[in-house]
């Protein structure tokens, strides 16, 4: 056969690009066959000059696709160990080829087998699942049919038969988790396609794996495989912790607080099986954790001596051979830039997949908000510089102690001692001063400032911009040094090259790693992007952080995720404003995909009551907390508990924390407020007893799940508009006017209907739940657009204007 029957010629381009990086020493490859024409189409590059991680991925691997390995000596005849991987490759369905460097000729040693036929999801098969009498009904004790789930459940089949895109708005209580879940391992099993779901909660995740596919292996009539996924970071990395413990006798030698912590993650070490931070039940400082965790870019993989007992790469065999991914949105947007900067060949933490679902969807716009970003941290070159040159541990000192060994050592040396350490203690100065010159950028009591015209004309900012740019300069210089360094060490003879290669691996990491460094201070100095929104953040007392965010995601995401998809379902419970989804679609980049909107099962005209006082000040009215204060009191004394306040700021929290902590507490009502103790805290304490109340702001809005009679009333002080001078907010706005939008309508308008959304949903949890919602922003009311927000409520909640008194006296 010829190479070009085998691969498609980007193929044949790119492996002989991977073959030149590699020296012209072997790589091992996986290849995907496309089904239509019946060549590798696509591969990952599993590993550079060693055989052994062949054997160890061979049993997970699927049919459809193909080992191939290069013989630098251009003879292609299989050694006895290609013969013996390939019998084990085409025991499994997996073909096993041997190339030469140019790739002009190829040993096929096992055919590959071309994958399946797609096939398509029988949609009766799955539907009586839900039907009444069926496998759900049977073992779920309070299984309900709901026709709502149906929906989805049809929706869902035809988005995996039809390659179609789709928002699901599935009010409170559809069970629209099962109603993905099973299409969804259909779909894998019979295609033999890992299925990917991203959420944005741990909870969502526990509930997925703890409770909802547990169930599912009783129900489903096959076996699947189901993995959370985790990023390398939460995994110790086996060579971290040998170099740990060879510096145990230096370590925290005045801190016994440190030492008894590294003595517990040590005995953890000792016990566990799959070296995962969650496992560990004691609380590890992060400066710890980071001594242990596995980095991509100094992770030594086949070349490593632990690589076979390796935590990380265990997890990732289990990764690769799964029928379900859930992952969280961080992670899925991680592996996407992985996969797109990596041209979707060897770099990614995930498989390829091709089926994505996004529950809890409405908050992808801020995570890829917030991953999209080129941020620039004091924290990080502080970390950085500590693990470049701080004691004997650190790389440079190590390097320079390896090289005195060598009998060419003379010029490394003087590189090391005359050019690379004086320019780090430079560096490190600068680095000093940089932090200074924010002081004169930021007022007293100012915590961010966004980096606009004006800002970047004041003197404070050009005598920053002046200093930055020095400071620039010197970190590209000393990338620059570290690289001749590195080039030279490159020259020494190969079984020198052979000692030498963990301290190199680790030099070339801080080479990337500086010129990033380098690369985002220049990028947040110059804060000229268009496409950008730039801000300083004031963390602590000196220090600052440089931060900035794209201003359009919906230009970015079609590249990096959606278009390598063939079914993709972004569901949660919020997203449509007014019954319409097109601000999720234009936002996301996805204005042709279908919508489908399903109410909540509950009843909510018995269920639930929204009162709006009709004869109270606006919510934005100046002195308008003052006014209500008694107002609010009045109502919570009669209350006496089961009740969360929801507020827009801590500001207007604290406040009403100290006006009414003492009447509370006179009567016997605990006040948990979001501030004094943790969420999870307030969330577990607040379920003790009935005489308690919560005020929350931010992160009480979503994700809160209090079924029964313990939460029966809720406050929403505020309509949750976003801070208009918040950056991102003011710049995508400030974009849409320019567009002749209209920025309140088309963007603040929008995300405070969702807001409002998920809050009001927090009531109402379950059939039996009944309660009452009082908004004290009566602009729901009073404001054209308030209808708006109560057209996007739950059907027929009843909604009741009256006087606050009435409401009070009457009504509660
Ligand atoms: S393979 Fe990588 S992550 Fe695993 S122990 Fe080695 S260096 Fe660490």
């Amino acid at each position: 056969m010829k190479v070009s029957e085998f691969f498609t010629d980007k193929v044949i381009e790119n492996i002989k690009e991977d073959i030149a990086e590699s020296k012209g020493q072997e790589v091992f490859i996986l290849g995907f066959i496309d089904r239509e024409s019946g060549k590798v189409s696509e591969y990952n590059l599993l590993a550079r000059g060693n055989k052994e991680m062949v054997p160890a991925i061979i049993n997970d691997l699927k049919p459809g696709t193909v080992i191939i390995h290069n013989h630098p000596s251009g003879v292609l005849e299989p050694s006895a160990a290609d013969i013996r991987v390939a019998s084990r490759a085409g025991n499994n369905g997996i073909g096993f080829a041997i190339i030469n460097n140019d790739l002009d000729d190829i040993y096929i040693v096992v055919e590959p087998k071309i994958p399946l036929e797609e096939v398509e999801l029988e949609a009766g098969e799955i539907l009586s699942f839900f039907e009444p009498g069926g496998e759900l009904d049977k073992k779920l004790k309070d299984y309900e049919y709901r026709e709502q789930q149906l929906k989805v459940v049809k929706e869902l089949i035809n988005a995996f038969n039809e390659h179609r895109s789709i928002f699901i708005e599935a009010g409170t209580g559809t069970g629209k988790s099962f109603a993905y879940l099973i299409p969804a391992l259909y779909w894998a099993r019979l295609n033999e396609q890992p299925v990917v779901v991203s959420t944005n909660t741990i909870n969502l995740q526990e509930q997925l794996m703890e409770k909802d596919l547990v169930l599912l292996k009783k129900v489903l009539p096959f076996s699947f495989k189901a993995v959370l996924v985790k990023g390398r970071g939460n995994y110790v990395c086996k060579r971290k912790q040998r170099n740990l413990e060879e510096r145990l006798a230096d370590l925290y030698l005045d801190q016994a607080d440190k030492q008894i912590e590294l003595m517990k993650v040590l005995n953890w070490l000792d016990e566990t099986g799959v070296g995962s931070r969650s496992e560990i039940n004691f609380v590890i400082s992060s400066e710890i954790w980071e001594e242990l965790a596995s980095e991509s870019d100094l992770c030594l993989r086949t070349n490593c001596p632990y690589f076979d007992s390796c935590f990380f790469m265990e997890a990732r065999k289990e990764v690769f051979s799964a029928d379900l991914l859930i992952v969280n949105h961080h992670l899925l947007l991680s592996d996407a830039v992985l996969k797109y900067e990596g041209g979707g060949t060897d770099t990614g933490i995930l498989p390829k997949y091709k089926s994505l679902i996004i529950d809890e969807a409405h908050n992808l716009v801020d995570t890829a908000t917030a991953h999209l970003g080129k941020p620039f941290y004091v924290s990080g070159l502080n970390k950085y510089f500590q693990r470049l040159y701080q004691n004997k541990f650190s790389l440079i000192p190590r390097l320079r102690s390896k090289l005195t060994s060598y009998k060419d050592k003379g010029d490394f040396l003087k590189k090391i001692d005359s050019k690379i350490i004086p320019q780090i203690l430079k560096i490190n100065d600068l680095q000093a001063g940089y932090f200074n010159n924010f002081k004169n950028i930021f007022t007293d009591d100012e915590r961010i400032i966004r980096v606009t015209a004006a800002v970047k004309e004041s003197e404070a900012w050009q005598e920053l911009e002046e200093y930055g740019g020095n400071f620039h300069i010197e970190m590209q210089k000393l990338g620059l040094y570290l690289h001749e360094l590195y080039e030279e060490i490159l020259k020494l003879d190969p079984s020198t090259l052979y000692e030498l290669e963990e301290v190199l691996m680790e030099l070339e990491s801080f080479i990337v790693r500086i010129q990033l460094f380098a690369n985002n201070l220049d990028f947040n100095l110059q804060a000229a992007d268009s496409q950008h929104v730039f801000w300083i953040e004031k963390k602590q007392e000196g220090v600052y952080n440089q931060e900035n965010a794209p201003l359009e995601i919906a230009e970015l995401l079609p590249d990096l995720l959606w278009d390598s998809l063939d079914t993709l379902v972004l569901t949660s419970a919020t997203l449509s404003i007014n019954k319409d989804f097109s601000f999720f679609q234009e936002t996301l980049g996805l204005e042709k995909s279908d919508t489908l909107l399903v109410e909540s099962p509950f009843d909510y005209a018995s269920q639930a009551r929204l009162f709006i006082p009709d004869d109270i000040p606006e919510a934005n009215s100046p002195g308008f907390m003052e006014n209500m204060i008694d107002y609010l009191e009045e109502l919570l004394l009669k209350i006496g508990g089961r009740t969360l306040v929801l507020f827009t700021s801590y500001n207007m929290l604290n406040y009403c924390v100290n006006k009414l902590s003492n009447s509370l507490q006179e009567k016997g009502i605990n006040l948990l407020a979001q501030g004094n103790f943790p969420r999870n805290y307030i969330l577990e304490r607040f379920k003790e007893n009935d005489k308690q109340i919560i005020f929350g702001t931010d992160s009480f809005w979503e994700g809160v799940d209090i079924k029964g009679e313990k939460l029966q009333y809720l406050i929403i002080m505020r309509l949750p508009f976003a801070v208009p001078t918040e950056p991102v907010t003011a710049a995508r706005m400030e974009l849409l006017k320019k567009a002749g939008k209209n920025p309140f309508m088309e963007y603040s308008l929008p995300w405070a209907v969702i807001k409002f959304k998920q809050g009001f949903g927090r009531l109402i949890r379950s059939k039996q739940d009944k309660g009452i919602i009082i908004s004290f922003d009566n602009r729901l009311i009073t404001k054209h657009y308030g209808k708006i927000f109560l057209n996007s409520l739950p059907a027929g909640c009843p909604v009741e204007q009256k006087s606050i008194k009435t409401i009070i006296k009457e009504d509660i």
